[in-house]
């Protein structure tokens, strides 16, 4: 068995393989090739904490396995830790014997942030120049810095439920050169793309806050009860997302459906735009939304290709196991 420890991946894992392995899986998700199992998410009733499951298979890739972990909402404050961890288990699809533990904290920020940028470079207006993110906390950096790859973006507009995590993403927006400015939720009505990224409960984002055209990637809600956009909007919206069971169940639409504002018809799996199988945007005035519940194939896809570059450099440590 191969072990890639978390202090390894940041130096192996880049951007844009984790966007190809991303783009792929979706792709054979849609077509039938791939398909995930359901997801187990508790609060375990310690520390706050939400603990589970998420696996899948992909017969096309021959990946097999399970990510494990969850979110610990003190680990920072407490500890120093991200709250936000978790391990990949990559099994042999022929035997069933463990191939690989990868650490998965570092993984899941940048297959999270492929999802929503993998959804921007198939449904945002191509002349969209306003990216507006809500949430700025560890995840949202990354959200930031990948969608700055996909249009040719020249302002970044911010707004953050703990106005002092701004700094956050204020530090990247500079980085890669793009001006950013902190402004009230009103202001995300200038934006062409809204990312939002955290961990409320409660809707945050108004159908008044988004201008017709815009593409909005809800990256936050992965679990029930979660909420990050007000349930009128989806009705307003195309609604697209990674897997269609996981985004009623545990996903932002989860509350638009509750409400007999959508039905489960209503949304469409991005993979089938990806694969030309159903149309994405189809006008300029269209919202589109994708809802990123985060999926277990994901993070196999991305733990794979981990691994694969593990090995190409040396760093993969081996047990016999
Ligand atoms: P974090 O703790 O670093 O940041 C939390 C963010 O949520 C901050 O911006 C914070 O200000 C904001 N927030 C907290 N309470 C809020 C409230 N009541 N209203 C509005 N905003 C509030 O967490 P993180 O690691 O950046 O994760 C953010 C969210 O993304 C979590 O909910 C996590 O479960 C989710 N997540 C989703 C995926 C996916 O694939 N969809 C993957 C990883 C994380």
């Amino acid at each position: 068995m191969l072990i890639v420890p978390e202090r390894e991946i940041a130096n192996l894992l880049t951007r844009e393989a984790s966007f190809d392995a991303v783009e792929n899986v979706f792709a054979a998700m849609a077509a039938g090739d791939a398909y995930n199992f359901p997801v187990i998410r508790e609060a375990i009733g310690h520390e706050d904490a939400l603990y589970g499951f998420k696996g899948g298979f992909d017969g096309k890739g021959m990946t097999l396995g399970l990510k494990a972990g969850g979110y610990w909402p003190n680990n920072l404050e407490k500890r120093q830790l991200i709250n936000h961890q978790s391990t990949v288990f990559l099994f042999d699809p022929d035997t069933g014997k463990v191939e690989a533990m990868v650490g998965g904290n570092y993984l899941t920020a940048l297959r999270t942030a492929a999802a929503s940028s993998v959804s921007i470079k198939h449904l945002a207006r191509k002349d969209a120049k306003v990216l507006g993110m809500v949430g700025a906390g560890h995840q949202a950096t990354f959200q930031l810095r990948a969608a700055l790859e996909q249009r040719n973006f020249e302002k970044v507009i911010g707004w953050n439920y703990h106005p002092e995590m701004l700094p956050n993403i204020e530090k990247v927006a500079n980085e890669a050169g793009v001006p950013f400015e902190a402004g009230p939720l009103e202001g995300m009505v200038e934006a062409d793309v809204v990312i939002s990224i955290t961990s409320a409960f409660q809707a945050t984002i108004l159908v008044d806050h988004i201008s017709p055209g815009t593409h909005i990637a809800c990256m936050g809600t992965d679990t029930k009860g979660k909420q990050e956009v007000q349930a009128a909007l989806l009705a307003l919206a195309t609604v697209f997302t990674d897997e269609v069971a996981q985004s009623i169940t545990i996903g932002e639409t989860q509350h638009a459906i509750a409400k007999g504002l959508i039905q489960e018809s209503d949304v469409v799996q991005l993979g089938a735009v990806i694969n030309g199988t159903t149309p994405g945007r189809t006008s300029d005035d269209e919202i589109t939304m994708f809802d990123g519940t985060g999926v277990g194939l994901q993070d196999l896809a991305v733990a794979a290709a981990i691994v694969d570059l593990a090995l190409a450099k040396g760093v993969a440590i081996e047990v016999d196991f």
